[in-house]
């Protein structure tokens, strides 16, 4: 398989931009969410256990130490991203945001940040923080989870914000500089392809440098979970799932990077569905997808294309 051959992947843009690979390292900076200790609500998203995409262990080392035992293991790689992917990686004072974020940066083999969070949570002083990182050069990605622009969905799945809030996160973050990236999840309850495909169309309207597609997936600890066992909830199949997730990069012009184009659940909290438990079948069939209907932006009349110079094809040897 190799997707960056028919969708501009993040991956290959960093190698591309950097001559080497470059891993993102997963941290758990310690933050909580609003969604679950009160402010907003308790409980969470309707989808939500954490435990099913982070190792929860890890948040009791050091940052220091997460960069350290995860750089370790590499063997591909030398630098690193640093992702803040647990609950909301802006939800703290900005003393503390500063400190956990410039704890990342003094790694020597660190080029940047990744910072998760929900888009009603990300305060000015946050961007401003980030801004900053990147104008002294660092990599740094606000990744946003939108999941959908449906406000009837987001409500239905208690996400406790809005598609606006989204809106006006972005477009403040965009015009600091700072890259942003939408998280969106395909299979959501009530929704379908064209669902979807709303959601795309408003988040590129917004203006977006980056996307992360995930199927929905059920995990135990959910509310979710509850749902899908009483059988009141359906999930995708993958034949489902890559037709939408490929007719969704179709229809992303080639410029925009994405990060990912389906994800997995960790054993044994994953439900369902069982495809889920194989990152790699769904990757191999959007793959086969996109080189049977079209590549990214062919819907759009302006498809991507790998460039073939003999550096790139060099790199990409190795
Ligand atoms: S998905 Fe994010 S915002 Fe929702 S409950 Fe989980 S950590 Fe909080």
């Amino acid at each position: 398989m190799q997707l960056h051959l028919v969708v501009n992947t993040f991956g290959a843009d960093l190698q591309r931009r950097y001559g080497e690979k470059i891993y993102k390292l997963t941290l758990h900076g310690g933050f909580s969410c609003p969604n679950r200790d009160g402010t907003l609500g308790r409980g969470g998203c309707t989808f939500c256990n954490v435990a099913s995409i982070i190792d929860e262990s890890i948040q009791v080392k050091s940052i220091s130490d997460q960069l350290t035992s995860q750089a370790a293991q590499m063997k591909k790689s030398k630098r690193y991203l640093a992702y803040f992917q647990a609950y909301t990686s802006t939800y703290a004072e900005v003393e503390i945001l500063k400190n956990m974020y410039e704890q990342a940066l003094a790694s020597a083999d660190i080029v940047g940040l990744c910072v998760g969070t929900r888009p009603d949570c990300v305060p000015d002083e946050a961007l401003a923080l980030l801004a900053d990182y990147q104008a002294q050069g660092y990599e740094v990605w606000l990744e946003l989870g939108l999941q959908t622009a449906n406000d009837r969905t987001l409500h239905a799945i208690n996400r406790g914000h809005t598609y606006a809030d989204y809106y006006q996160t972005a477009q403040k973050a965009r015009k600091l500089g700072i890259k942003v990236c939408a998280h969106l999840i395909v299979g959501l309850p009530k929704e379908s392809k064209p669902d979807n495909l709303i959601t795309l169309n408003k988040v590129l309207d917004c203006g977006i440098d980056g996307l992360k597609l995930h199927p929905l997936h059920v995990v135990e600890g959910s509310i979710m979970a509850k749902a899908w066992r009483a059988g009141r909830l359906k999930v995708l199949s993958l034949d489902e799932y890559v037709d939408i997730a490929g007719e969704m990069i179709r229809n992303t012009p080639k410029e925009i990077l994405y990060h990912r184009v389906s994800a997995n659940a960790r054993k044994p909290t994953l439900l369902a569905p069982d495809w889920c438990e194989n990152h790699w079948l769904s990757m191999n069939a959007i793959d086969h997808n996109l080189r049977q209907f079209g590549v990214q932006g062919s819907a759009l009349g302006d498809s991507y294309c790998f460039t073939d110079s003999p550096y790139l094809t060099n790199i990409f040897a190795k």
